[in-house]
This record gives structure tokens, sequence and C-alpha cells, in this order.
């Protein structure tokens, strides 16, 4: 079983930096979600990670740095528009994708001849990155294709027997993974949405692309269609559907933006945000996801949000969910 140290404790990180130059395996919180980090320049510790979380060895992961200065060591052509977002969006949850340089192994990236990037805004996330004076790759602390967890009681459940190490630092503010943008061509392309909305992104760089559902899948595999997808069956109900009533003697779930004071007979309703705010909403998801999952359902009803800001990360993770 893993010990789980408070990410506050100096001692805590000095332990789990130690870790990480030894080639082992730590989760630690970001931001976003909890990322299971390993030393991005060894390949053996980064074959861990994908043995790990079951991860297919063509998803490539996020390498997190602690500054924008240390971008050049590992990622060329760092173009106006990519110091853009990194002056605007750093540290936050906005991975750009680079053309990468090859003292990265290939398995951090797939095989890739880019690397996705960005620098954690999570005081414990940054006080690791600074003391293992490494780049971190690392995805979700969850097996592949599950729900990531967004704080450290998810991660000892899900992966507990199998890294020495977790480092507390308290619920997700995120609570979706981070936005991720390709700059590899002259059109900057979203391949996946998250905790950057693609509007404050056009407001910094001017209009962006989004990659369809097929070329997301083959540039950026993270975007595969059933993701982050709980094993209760949920349904997404079309926008303006009106809640209806479970039927007599099924056991459904309720998944709610925001409050319906009117609804009733479901056996476990959630809501996400009690004013309708999508931050809150986004942040809240994976954890409602989760207890859904765990109430033995028959099945879960979800309401849809609106498709800007945070709602386009959290309407993805949810078809998603509801893809299978
Ligand atoms: P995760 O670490 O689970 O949040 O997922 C990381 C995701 O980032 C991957 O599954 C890809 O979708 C995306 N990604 C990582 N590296 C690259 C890359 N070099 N090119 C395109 N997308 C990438
Ligand atoms: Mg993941």
């Amino acid at each position: 079983m893993s010990q789980l140290l408070s990410g506050t404790d100096p001692q805590a990180i000095a332990t789990a930096a130690a870790l990480l130059r030894a080639g082992e395996v730590v989760a630690f919180p970001t931001e976003t979600v909890y990322g299971l980090g390993a030393d991005a320049l060894k390949e053996r510790a980064v074959a861990q990670v994908f043995a790990i979380k079951n991860r297919p060895h063509f998803d490539p992961l996020i390498v997190h740095v602690s500054d924008q200065d240390t971008v050049a060591l590992y990622a060329t052509d760092i173009d106006e528009r990519a110091v853009a977002l990194m002056t605007h969006f750093w540290p936050g949850p906005l991975t750009l994708v680079l053309r990468k340089r090859s003292n990265l192994p290939d398995l951090v990236t797939a095989g890739l001849d880019t690397v996705a990037i960005r620098v954690p805004a999570h005081p414990v996330a940054l006080a690791l990155l600074r003391a293992a004076q490494i780049p971190i790759a690392a995805p979700s602390a969850n097996p592949f294709g599950y729900v990531s967890p967004t704080t450290a009681l998810h991660v000892q459940e899900l992966l507990g027997h199998a890294v020495p190490l977790i480092l507390d630092g308290g619920p997700c503010t995120v609570g979706v993974e981070s936005t991720v943008c390709a700059l590899t061509e002259k059109q900057a392309v979203i391949l996946r949405p998250g905790g950057v909305a693609v509007e404050a992104i056009e407001a910094v760089i001017g209009p962006v692309a989004f990659a369809s559902p097929s070329q997301a899948d083959a540039r950026s595999p993270g975007t595969l269609l059933s993701h982050y997808a709980p094993h209760v069956r949920l349904r997404l109900l079309v926008p303006g559907e009106p809640i209806p009533c479970p039927a007599e003697g099924a056991r459904i779930g309720l998944l709610l933006f925001k409050p319906h004071p009117h609804v009733v007979g479901y056996a476990v309703t959630e809501v996400l945000s009690q004013d309708g705010n999508l931050t809150e909403a986004a942040a809240h998801l994976f954890a409602a996801l989760r207890r859904l999952d765990a109430a033995g359902l028959d099945a879960v009803l979800v309401e849809p949000v609106l498709e800007q800001g945070l709602g386009r990360a959290i309407m993805d993770r949810l078809r998603r969910a509801t893809a299978r």
C-alpha cells in the first residue's frame, strides 16, 4: 500500500523528489486532476507509468515542467503564439503541443515528433518539480479509460497498490484535464477542450481550429471516444429535454448541472453547481461521476450544460463517458 503524505510538508516533497530521481513513480496533485509522475527522461520510469495505468503505448504523456524557460530544453520552434499563451496561462491548465527535441524518450511522446508540455498551477506540483529538477511525465493517476482522480483518496483507491507514495494536495480546483492546443502548424488546433476556455485562448492568439473527432483520435489519443468512463450506463439528455420521471422499480441516478427542485423519484441525485457556475461544475464533475458509479444504479441520466467556457470540457468528458 502506498504512503499518503501531505504535499505541504517539505520533507514529503523531498522524499517524492528523491523517488522520482531514482526512477520511481509518484502520484501528485495538479490543479486539473491527480497525476502519476515519472522522470520524463528515464524510459524505464515512463514505461512503469504505462504499465501501472494499463495505458496503451500509443497514448502520449504530458510533460510537466517548473517554468516557461525550461520548455526550450525539450521543445523547438517555440514561436510568438507559444510565448503569448505560456505568458497568459502558465502556470495553468493549458498544454501546448510543440516540436520535440530528441532528448525526450520516444515512449513519452508515443513516437510522435511532438511533445505536449505544460507548467501546472498547483503549489505541490510546482514544489515537486523544483525539488526534483527533472521534467515529470504524468498522465492522470487512474487506470486507463476510467474517470480521473480529483482527490488523493481517489488515487489511493485506484492505484494505492501500485505506487510507493501519493502526495496529498487537497481536492483539485479545476477538476477537468488541461486544454490541449497544438501549435505545430500555422493554424492552432484544439485537440482537447479542458481547463482553459477556448474563448480565452482565442482572445490571445486569434481564431483556433478544432480537431475533428477522428483527427483528434490520431493526433491526440487522449481524445479516444470512450474515455473518462465510469462503469454505470449514462444517458445524456438532449439540451432542452425536460428531466423525465424515472421508471418505477428502477434505481436511476441523476447528474444535474444546477438544482431542479421539482425533480423526484431518483435514487441518487448529484448537483454539480448550486448556482449553475461552469467552473464550479467542472471542479465537481469527476467526483460526482465516481459517487454515482459506486451507488449501485441501473443507469444515470445526465443534464447537459451550455457549450461555452468550461462547459465545452464538461460536455466533452460527458460525451466520452456516455459513448459505449
Ligand atoms: P492525460 O495525460 O491523460 O491528460 O492525456 C494526455 C493527452 O494529451 C494524450 O492522451 C493526448 O491526447 C495529448 N497529447 C499528449 N502528447 C501529445 C502529442 N505529442 N501530440 C498530441 N497530443 C498529445
Ligand atoms: Mg487521463
